[in-house]
């Protein structure tokens, strides 16, 4: 009886703790999601979620309360389609806010009106733009309040790594999708045993041999082909 939100969720937090329970470091500070750098520590739950997305996966834990029958192919296109729907709104959103954030923590003057500096933004950026009288921004209580300051960009580059590291799974799955053993050893190795050992960089091209891109999030988000 959980909802697919539910699902999401229970796997993104499984993600978690598999980083702790797979840690082969033996300093806490370092082991398991200790130490890891705020922008990749949603790497290992974020790359969990993936899985919720595959019919493969979804087909086979999924049963009508009275029948018994898998989740309905033409349901789960229109849940992926639900998914996409206007993401690329949501990413401009989000860079918006990232760069607002960024500025504001590194060049900005705390002595100047901020209202001008977001508008700066939102004429790079937006493509949408909300009323002169709103003030969206005095209750931005992420990036204020909430630790955030300067680091609100990592939501959207957690999801970049996370996307790239589960295309690795895509790139290397046999023909019916099963993923590859050799890759999952692979991830488990460069990314879960080494927790916060070492920069997070390093572990991911430990991983995918070079440095993460942004195709995979263009393509799961339906942005790309
Ligand atoms: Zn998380």
């Amino acid at each position: 009886m959980l909802t697919h939100d539910d699902v999401l969720t229970l796997f993104h937090e499984c993600g978690h703790g598999l980083h702790h329970l797979l840690t082969q470091v033996d300093e806490l500070a370092v082991s398991g999601i200790h130490g890891v750098e705020w922008d990749a520590v949603e790497l290992p739950s974020q790359f969990m979620e993936n899985f919720c997305w595959e019919w493969n996966v979804l087909q086979h834990m999924t049963a009508h309360v009275d029948t018994g029958a898998p989740l309905p192919r033409a349901l789960f296109d229109k849940m992926l389609a639900a998914k996409n729907f206007q993401s690329g709104m949501q990413t401009l959103r989000q860079i918006e806010f990232a760069l607002f954030d960024m500025l504001l923590h590194t060049s900005h003057d705390p002595a100047v009106d901020f209202l001008p500096l977001l508008h700066t933004v939102r004429q790079e950026v937006a493509v949408m733009h909300p009323p002169a009288w709103s003030r969206t921004a005095h209750t931005f209580s992420h990036i204020f309040a909430g630790g955030y300051a300067a680091g609100y960009y990592s939501y959207k580059w957690a999801e970049v790594l996370s996307a790239d590291a589960y295309a690795a799974f895509e790139e290397t799955a046999a023909a019916d999708g099963t993923p590859s053993a050799e890759t999952g050893r692979k991830y488990r190795e460069s990314i879960l045993e080494a927790g916060g050992s070492r920069p997070a960089m390093e572990s991911f091209k430990a991983f995918r041999g070079r440095e993460p891109t942004l195709d995979a999030l263009l393509r799961h988000q339906g942005m790309a082909a």
